[in-house]
């Protein structure tokens, strides 16, 4: 049978199989339009090489397919659109070439298949394969599976494989697989070989994929982000603001490269992240915090002394040793700044100046002022930071203030180091030395900042409230200078030349407009306040301002004078209870002199004798060092009982009960020891004690007494309350140089070594009740 031939190239045709094509080549075009005009009939043969454009009879594979020709479109360029149906095999006999077409002799092979056991099990086999592949290729249609509903298994195979994408060789073999049994293994064959394929394709795509989502969901979420704030009219992406960091990054100049590189680093981290993201807040705090840092900005300081000393007499009054002190200390400084010096510790009450005389010495010497308080804290973290995996983390104090300054080089006042307090989350007493010591600050770690800050230009001064509350090896770091309290002279002379001016322009009055008298000013400090220091004596004061302006603006006065009688109509009644002498020398009444928070004071110290067995009752929050100095007391007293006129047997008969009074104040220390021995003696010999007279000291088993501290404050406060005569150690002698002139004068001191001579000087010997 002779029939127009039509080469195929990349395509084949199954029988009965409908197939669409396309037709372009000249020749296959009249060889369509040869079997148009006969019975539609024509033989497609696959190339053997898809580039060849007019194959021969060499070129052509010797198996090809009967078909008929269902429909032809004219393409308007002048090719045409074709739909064929395939209707058998057939083996080529022979090509014929005419020119203008090609023919073909060919000889059909009808399909010959007999059912049997194993070809319906490998029809079975063929579908769910078939399935299978169809299910993981994405290619494909799930539909192509229902197409399958055939129950001729050469067809089966036949369609099977036209949905494949095989290359025309595999394709092709298939086509001459003319057993049916064969053809059916061999599309098994290349059925599982696809579906390894596929499973390979999909490992790879999979691990691809993996590799692509990491970068790339992240970039598409954040375009989508952006997408949602233009949406919002949150125009700014970020970037705006990484450029600000970027600027200010390099605005900061002299950087040192690994901080530049950690800030960079930083930077660039963030520009990756989504802006709003909780991770993006925690890298922006943390890129704030580098930037505002102060790295290598420094303000000029100034070395003159005479100026400092000008401007340390301007801001205070008094104060001579301090400030000598601090020139001293100043003198030292600019001259080496090799050699550090010792770190500056102002020990003194509340309201002495302590603070404003820091500030001083920071105008004095062109630094910026930072001060941070350490009373109350316990943890480390608090100087040192915390890591900034915590959730809120901050930098310590010490970085804190640093930024707060501005510069690398502030005086920064670290005020109560006596208030620090150590528990399990480590001592801060510990890191504050890391801080202070000169060999270690230069590369002072914060554990927010992560990065060494050099804090080696840094003054730091600190301040405390009692001397022996400081943690010991800070102590040896510092050099010391007391500031005990103000004696009412002095506090007059600072109210009328300091205080009193300054709450006047604080509270816009203009000179003139109010004026207090000197024996009102005397009688606020004397009844209105009970400090060392002058602070409450300054609030006292700003309150007679709040209530002056009003009344100048309410009843349109324009001058006020607050008098001493008038006084009452500012400040109310005195609120302050103050402990002053007693009026009347009594039993067992003892004055002792303490030392708080506030400075000195006295303290009544009282004791009472009943029917007992010689016990000893102590009340009044005593703590152990106090109460263990009673008891040496009690035993020195019943030892040389004989001596101190005192009847025999009295502790198989007499309690003893000491107890000193305003009891909620706790109060601990060895140097009312005296005190309480002389009450104990005059309860129990019945002697009165003096009423003018105060002492400290501490007491030893045998009687003897020794030094104790704050001596100044004490004899300050014996003054303030109006005792004429003081009992203090013989060795605390060298402390009372420091003594203003007018204390000296007023108040009588007596040295002592020994609690005979305490008693020899305590009791009024003219009404003792024999
Ligand atoms: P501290 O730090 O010792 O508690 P402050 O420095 O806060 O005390 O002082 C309290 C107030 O008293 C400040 O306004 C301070 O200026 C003032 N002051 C204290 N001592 C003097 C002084 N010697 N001369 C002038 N003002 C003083």
């Amino acid at each position: 049978m002779e029939l127009p031939l039509l080469p195929l190239r990349g395509v084949l045709v199954y029988p009965s199989m409908v197939v669409p094509l396309e037709i372009g080549r000249k020749k296959s075009l009249n060889a369509l339009e040869q079997a148009m005009l006969g019975d539609h009939s024509l033989v497609f043969i696959a190339q053997k090489d898809t580039r060849q454009d007019d194959p021969g009879e060499d070129d052509l594979y010797r198996v090809g397919v009967v078909a008929e020709v269902k429909q032809v479109l004219k393409m308007p360029t002048g090719g045409s659109k074709v739909v064929v149906e395939g209707r058998a095999r057939c083996r080529v006999l022979e090509v014929s070439d005419h020119g203008e077409i090609l023919h073909a002799e060919v000889e059909e092979v009808p399909e010959t298949s007999v059912m049997s056991d194993e070809i319906e099990a490998l029809m079975h086999t063929l579908v769910d394969l078939f399935e299978v592949y169809v299910k993981n290729s994405r290619k494909m249609p799930g539909e192509a599976v229902v197409s399958l509903n055939i129950d001729d298994p050469g067809r089966l195979c036949d369609t099977i494989v036209a949905n494949l994408e095989l290359r025309t060789r595999e394709k092709q073999e298939v086509l001459e697989a003319f057993d049916v049994t064969d053809r059916m293994n061999r599309v098994s064959d290349i059925l599982s070989r696809q579906i390894e394929l596929l499973e390979i394709e999909k490992r790879i795509s999979g691990r691809v994929r993996r590799q692509m989502e990491h970068t790339q969901k992240e970039y598409y979420l954040r375009e989508q982000l952006k997408a949602i704030h233009r949406e919002l009219g949150e125009s700014d992406d970020g970037e705006g603001e990484i450029d600000e960091l970027r600027q200010r990054l390099e605005a900061m100049e002299n950087l040192d490269q690994s901080i530049h590189e950690k800030i960079d680093r930083e930077i660039r981290r963030l520009s990756r992240m989504s802006p709003t993201s909780a991770e993006a807040v925690v890298v922006r705090t943390y890129l704030e915090w580098l930037l505002d840092l102060p790295w290598t900005r420094m303000s000029e300081v100034q070395g003159s002394l005479a100026e400092a000393e000008a401007i340390l007499e301007a801001d205070h009054f008094g104060l001579e040793p301090v400030k000598e002190r601090i020139l001293e200390y100043l003198a030292v400084q600019s001259l080496s700044t090799e050699l550090k010096s010792p770190i500056l510790c102002l020990v003194g009450p509340p309201g002495v100046g302590k603070t404003s005389l820091a500030r001083s010495i920071a105008r004095a010497t062109g630094r910026q002022f930072v001060r941070v308080s350490l009373g109350g804290v316990r943890d480390e973290a608090e100087i040192r930071g915390h890591r900034r995996t915590y959730v809120g983390a901050m930098p310590g104090r010490i970085i804190q203030g640093i930024r707060q300054a501005g510069t690398k080089n502030p005086l920064f006042l670290l005020d109560e180091v006596d208030k620090m307090a150590a528990d399990f989350r480590g001592d801060p007493a510990a890191a504050l030395l890391e801080v202070l010591d000169p060999e270690q600050n230069q590369h002072f770690s914060d554990h927010y900042i992560e990065l060494p800050f050099d804090l080696s230009d840094v003054m730091f001064i600190t301040t405390a409230n009692l001397l022996h509350l400081i943690p010991r090896p800070l102590l040896d770091r510092m050099e010391t200078i007391a500031i005990p309290g103000y004696t009412e002279e002095e506090k007059l002379r600072i109210a009328e030349r300091y205080l009193w001016p300054r709450q006047q322009r604080r509270h816009g009055l203009g000179e003139g407009q109010v004026r207090l008298g000197r024996p009102a000013l005397r009688r606020v400090i004397a009844e209105y306040t009970r400090e060392a220091g002058v602070r409450q004596l300054e609030r006292e004061l700003g309150a007679i301002c709040r209530k002056a302006a009003r009344e100048i603006v309410e009843a349109k006065r324009t001058r006020i004078r607050v008098t001493n009688q008038n006084l009452k109509r500012y400040l109310g009644k005195p609120q302050v209870y103050h402990p002053a002498a007693e009026e009347q020398g009594e039993i067992g009444v003892v004055t002792g002199l303490a030392v708080t928070d506030s400075g000195g004071d006295i303290m009544a110290v009282e004791v009472s004798t009943m029917p007992g067995k010689g016990r000893l009752t102590l009340t009044g929050k005593l703590g152990d060092v106090m109460q263990e100095s009673a008891r040496a007391g009690f035993s020195y007293i019943r030892s040389h009982r004989d001596h101190l006129r005192i009847a025999e047997g009295f502790d198989e008969t007499t309690d003893l009960h000491i107890h000193v009074p305003e009891g909620a104040i706790p109060k601990d220390g060895p140097s009312a020891g005296i005190a309480m021995a002389t009450a104990m003696v005059s309860a129990l010999s019945g002697r009165i004690v003096r009423a003018d007279l105060a002492m400290t000291g501490e007491i030893t088993l045998r009687g003897r007494v020794l030094p104790v501290g704050g001596i100044k404050e004490k004899i300050l406060a014996a003054h303030r309350a109006g005792i004429r005569e003081v009992i203090v150690p013989e060795k605390n002698r060298q402390d009372l140089d420091d003594l203003p002139q007018n204390v000296r004068r007023q108040v009588r001191i007596n040295l002592v070594q020994h609690l005979d001579d305490v008693l020899g000087r305590a009791f009024e010997t003219e009404r003792a009740i024999e």
